[in-house]
């Protein structure tokens, strides 16, 4: 391993220098170890080491204590954050929900014990050096997700290691190891006592990676989705995966709530505890989908949905296997306006029209249609055609 070549490594040996200068050991651990054997992009490195916080918080002036009783503080360094956690194990859990205390321990290999996948379970010290006593390096190259120690009692310490291990088979593309699979099947019950929000962190993850056709396999073999919000109900559900990969909440929400319409985007994001922002976005992405089925032209479906949600709405079709009959990048770059307020009418204008009628929904009424007419290049966005467009919609209206 050279550091010299991985700039986020590189800052990381630093702190890891100055640990070491006082008299502390520190090793790059967890995620981002297997991340760099697999050669994928690592999002944040963490670092285990044998000093107390209270330690960590003398050597470094940027530290933030964001959870001391658990050994954890994050020392910014140029702009970086590391978590720098003591190594520590965890006493037993009680009610599958968190271990009743945690306490610290003096060597990183008993640090590494308390991991829960083999490939999760390395360290990286100063020099290069990987530290691997449950031969994860060897589940690597298998493409295989091991526990470290017995699956049993691993999964039911902490269930939220299925989730975790499907999760992974989806990240990684790996496979689960055929027994752990087995335990999985047996041991699943168990995430009943797992909060939603924990269970949907994963299950986000694993729908939205890129072999998430893996995970979901996984899912429906192990049959865990007998135990995930909304599905528990509607085994049906597990009838079909999307066709493509889709890439947020607001986009699988749609997906799923389109495929059995009964069950609201509202019922979903209140059962995986989601938030409003998903759940417009997820009724946006509905309707817009509901405007293209009810064969509104290719300019209004586009229209409404707005160029933010071009993208997702391309997700959304192509997982349900959808084919669109045009480009929707092409369609909204020619749209004659993007927005109501672009019309070159105003609505004074309108009423001056008319000017013996009292203000009312009409007027909205009349604005909507213009605006779907002129999106739709039936008349041009000039003011003086839009006023002559007014007077002939009225006096269809009339009739
Ligand atoms: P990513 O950050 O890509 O989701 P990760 O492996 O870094 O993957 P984290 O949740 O960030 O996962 O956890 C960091 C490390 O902490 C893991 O690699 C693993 O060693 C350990 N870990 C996390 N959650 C658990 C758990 N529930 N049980 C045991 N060890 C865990
Ligand atoms: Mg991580």
């Amino acid at each position: 391993m050279n550091y010299e070549q991985l700039p986020l490594f590189k800052l990381a040996k630093e702190i890891m220098e100055k640990i070491e200068a006082f008299g502390g050991e520190a090793f790059i651990v967890g995620g981002c170890v297997r991340d760099l054997m697999l050669q994928q992009q690592v999002g944040d490195i963490d670092i285990a080491t044998s000093l107390l916080p209270e330690e960590v918080m003398d050597v470094f002036d940027k530290v933030i204590p964001v959870g001391v009783e658990h050994g954890t503080v994050i020392v910014r360094h140029q702009s970086q954050s590391f978590e720098v956690t003591t190594y520590r194990m965890e006493e037993d859990y009680k009610d599958y929900r968190h271990p009743e205390r945690v306490y610290f321990v003096s060597s990183i290999e008993k640090d590494l014990s308390r991991r829960d996948f083999t490939m999760n379970a390395m360290a990286m010290s100063v020099s290069g050096e990987i530290i691997d006593p449950f031969e994860g390096r060897q589940a690597i190259k298998k493409k295989q997700i091991q526990t470290v120690g017995d699956a049993s009692d691993r999964f039911e310490e902490d269930p939220l290691r299925i989730m975790r291990a499907l999760r992974f088979s989806a990240q990684l593309d790996f496979s689960i190891d055929p027994d752990i699979y087995t335990v999985i099947g047996e041991k699943k019950g168990l995430l009943a006592f797992i909060s939603v929000e924990r269970i949907a962190e994963e299950w986000i993850k694993l729908m939205t990676s890129s072999s998430y056709m893996e995970g979901w396999k996984n899912i429906k073999n192990t049959e865990v989705y007998r135990y995930l919000p909304v599905f528990r109900d509607s085994f049906a559900l597990m009838e079909a995966a999307p066709e493509r990969r889709l890439t947020d909440w607001a986009e699988v929400i749609s997906f799923y709530h389109l495929k059995q319409r009964e069950i609201s985007v509202k019922e979903w994001v209140g059962a995986w505890k989601l938030s409003n922002r998903i759940q417009k976005k997820a009724e946006h992405l509905a309707e817009t989908y509901e405007l293209f089925e009810n064969k509104e032209t290719a300019q209004y479906v586009v229209y409404r949905l707005g160029g933010e949600q071009l993208k997702s709405f391309q997700n959304l079709t192509q997982g349900l296997g959808t084919e669109l009959p045009f480009d929707l990048f092409e369609v909204y770059n020619e749209l004659p306006i993007r927005m109501k307020s672009e019309l070159e009418i105003e609505t004074r204008e309108i009423l001056d029209v008319f000017p013996e009628r009292r203000k009312g929904k009409w007027i909205g009424e009349y604005i909507h249609a213009l605006e779907k007419s002129v999106v739709q290049g039936f008349c041009a966005n000039q003011r003086y055609e839009l006023i002559e467009w007014v007077k002939e919609w009225d006096r269809l209206n009339q009739n």
